[in-house]
């Protein structure tokens, strides 16, 4: 994807206030991150670790959505699966919850995913992070990654909707 500005990500949020948008965490290091790399930016509130956030481009809109982590761990030992980029984890898999876009949002109303919980789906597709147990697929890098663009721009059509 093309690289964001703080600015550019700050303003993409769709199921924040701006005044949350404004003061959310945004990682200081963009111009380092791998964004050849990655069909969508996503990060951790170091501050504040039950807070995740991912940026993407739709359509050649960018798109930012905040989640939040289920306070459920019992779970999180199990090996389970991304639902975005499909990558099986032994406890790196967290239940992401995001607020939906507009009135929804304000009524109460969220949409849940399991998604790796570094957020790295697109470092995973690729090869270039590792996990400790793989499962064997005969798709290609390429299709993978189709397919988790696919998964990603449906959860966030989801949070839109
Ligand atoms: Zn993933």
């Amino acid at each position: 994807m093309k690289i964001l500005t703080e600015q550019e990500i700050r303003s993409a949020f769709v199921n924040c206030t701006k005044g949350e948008a404004t003061r959310l965490h945004v990682p200081r290091d963009l111009a380092e991150r791998p964004w050849e790399d990655l069909d969508f930016l996503g990060w951790r509130d170091p501050q504040a670790p039950d807070r995740g956030y991912l940026a993407t481009e739709l359509d050649g809109r960018t798109v930012a959505v905040a989640l939040r982590s289920s306070g459920a761990a019992a779970w999180q030992a199990r090996r389970s699966i991304c639902s975005l980029c499909v990558t099986t984890h032994t406890g790196g898999v967290s239940l992401l919850v995001a607020p939906r876009a507009g009135k929804a949002g304000k009524q109460g109303n969220s949409v849940g995913a399991y998604i790796c919980s570094d957020l790295a789906c697109s470092l995973y597709v690729r090869g270039k992070r590792e996990v400790g147990t793989r499962l064997h697929e005969s798709l290609t890098v390429e299709e993978k990654i189709r397919r988790t663009e696919a998964n990603l721009a449906a959860f966030v059509a989801r949070v839109t909707a």
